[in-house]
């Protein structure tokens, strides 16, 4: 199965009609800075998507569905198909203590990830097709993985003529003075990043019930 390629607000929709908190906005902010505007569409109405989105009565969500939407929240936020998602979750198994945080740290030292955490793209889809365009240096050598996997002490640059280019002149702005986690350091002057250590749970702001996630695949 290829890569979801529709219109990405619908997912919002969908995880903020039936997700695990009733009445919750849930926002999975995959476009960007339209994310943080008033134009997001989850902003303007939180029913699902689909003509039946408005009819009375609709039944419960059951535990199994509660599991399931937080499953589907967390590999949408990530922009992760069903199969790797699988995978990171088997290798997230397979480590010491809790499998819900090592998932979530598997999934957050992803490169595309990381390029997203320190502002040199708006969205994990940008950064996505950033690596995919060769323009990062990882320890030394170009890159063109997204789903790589960074370690503590892991180097990463921008590629010095990509740096010129308007595009990312206006990246590095768009990073300046915002929040880097704790677990990485960027220096805006040398347009270095460097892995400190990798992310505990307390690092990651993303909003999602891990714990609902290991119980899904627990069945
Ligand atoms: Fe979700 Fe962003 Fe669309 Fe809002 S603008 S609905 S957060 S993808």
């Amino acid at each position: 199965m290829g890569r979801y390629t529709g219109p990405v607000c619908r997912m919002c929709r969908r995880e903020s009609a039936s997700g695990a908190k009733p009445g919750e906005k849930v926002k999975l902010f995959l476009k960007g800075e339209r994310c943080l505007s008033k134009k997001c569409a989850v902003e303007r109405r939180t029913a699902a998507p689909g003509q039946k989105a408005n009819t009375k009565n609709r039944p419960k969500v059951s535990e199994f569905g509660r599991q399931l939407r937080e499953k589907q929240k967390m590999r949408r936020i990530y922009g992760v198909l069903e199969k790797q998602f699988e995978n990171y979750f088997d290798k997230a198994s397979a480590r010491k203590g809790q499998t819900g945080a090592a998932l979530l740290a598997l999934l957050e030292a992803r490169l595309d990830n990381v390029i997203y955490r320190l502002n040199l793209a708006t969205s994990r889809a940008q950064a996505r097709q950033l690596v995919r365009h060769r323009h990062f240096v990882l320890n030394g050598r170009r890159v063109n993985v997204p789903s790589m996997q960074v370690r503590p002490g892991d180097e990463l640059k921008i590629v010095e003529s990509s740096a010129k280019t308007t595009l990312f002149q206006s990246l590095t702005e768009y990073a300046k003075g915002r929040r880097v986690p704790g677990w990485l350091e960027y220096d805006e002057q040398s347009l270095t990043a460097k892995v400190v250590q990798m992310p505990t749970r307390a690092d990651i702001d993303t909003n999602v019930e891990e714990q609902l996630i290991v119980e899904y695949y627990s069945r």
